[in-house]
């Protein structure tokens, strides 16, 4: 198997949200700028589920690049089949078709898509063996709902526009007009802005999407999603990979996503992995 070293670039803007630019959300034994990426070999536009809306936008690409590999799971999971979810109408019909389960795991209660939580509870029983703990980070760690992504994401948006008028780069007539739309309509607009160096990252250097899911696009909403607790230990990063929970989005360290494949699969279905920060990611190759 060829094994391509990527050397990170200085982080400019929307433009480099490539992989390899990314800035992880944790500090802890992280240098940031050296990947090591493999190929994918499957095509991962062929691998979509049936009737899966691409997105047509410059935003919805770039999310569909950087949260993708949900998009893929199999094995029992139903995938959403488009990008974003409008409102939260539009989630709960989605949630509503699913098979659910819903259990106590480490005193929080979650609820996973039924062929997610079969996986897990097998990968925390399989770690018990060896004196590990699996669990949920609190009690948003699994299913969300449509507003709690708004929440999240107006924490950003909100002190962003007052650090970035303050710093005389959006007007305040400006900043009143994206605040006044729908959070829908928003995401598009703030992507802009980033694409202009004006990020909204808790951080404000580098892309929202790196710190919260714009509305309407976690993988939480598609109860395929868990934040682990214990995500910092390599033994409980491989139980889960071996129970086909992977770790999706590069930035998000405590975050695992059920895919229903395993692993020596994933590339054949169009997901490239890249080691950063000592974590396998699963990609899109796109
Ligand atoms: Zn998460």
């Amino acid at each position: 198997m060829k094994t391509i070293l990527v050397i990170s670039i200085a982080f400019t803007g929307i433009g480099c949200l490539a992989i390899g630019a990314n800035t992880n959300n944790v500090a802890a034994g992280n240098t940031g700028e050296t990947n090591m990426e493999t190929p994918a070999s499957g095509d991962f536009y062929k691998n979509l589920p049936n009737g899966f809306e691409l997105p047509r936008d410059d935003a919805g690409r770039l999310l569909l690049r950087e949260y993708g590999a949900v998009f893929l799971a199999r094995g029992g999971a139903t995938p959403p089949k488009k990008v974003v979810y409008r409102d939260e109408a539009d989630v709960v019909a989605f949630q509503n078709t699913l098979k659910r389960s819903t259990e106590i795991i480490g005193g929080t209660r979650i609820e996973l898509q039924t062929a997610a939580m079969e996986a897990l509870k097998a990968a925390i029983a399989e770690a018990a063996k060896s004196g590990l703990t699996i669990g949920p980070r609190g009690a948003d760690s699994a299913r969300r709902g449509y507003n709690q992504t708004v929440s999240l994401w107006a924490s950003r948006v909100n002190p962003g526009f007052v650090h970035w008028v303050g710093q005389r780069r959006v007007t305040q007539a400006e900043a009143i007009r994206i605040r006044s739309l729908t959070p829908y309509e928003q995401v598009p607009e703030i992507l802009e802005l980033e694409s202009q160096g004006i990020f909204f990252a808790k951080s404000l250097d580098k892309s929202i999407i790196y710190s919260v899911a714009p509305p309407g696009t976690s993988q939480h909403l598609s109860m395929l999603a868990l934040d682990v607790k214990e995500f910092e230990n390599a033994r409980v990063r491989a139980m889960l990979a071996k129970h086909k929970w992977f770790q999706t989005v590069s930035s998000d360290l405590p975050h695992f996503t059920f895919l229903g494949a395993d692993e020596s699969e994933l590339p054949n279905l169009g997901l490239k992995k890249v080691i950063n920060s000592g974590r396998t990611f699963w990609i899109p190759n796109i």
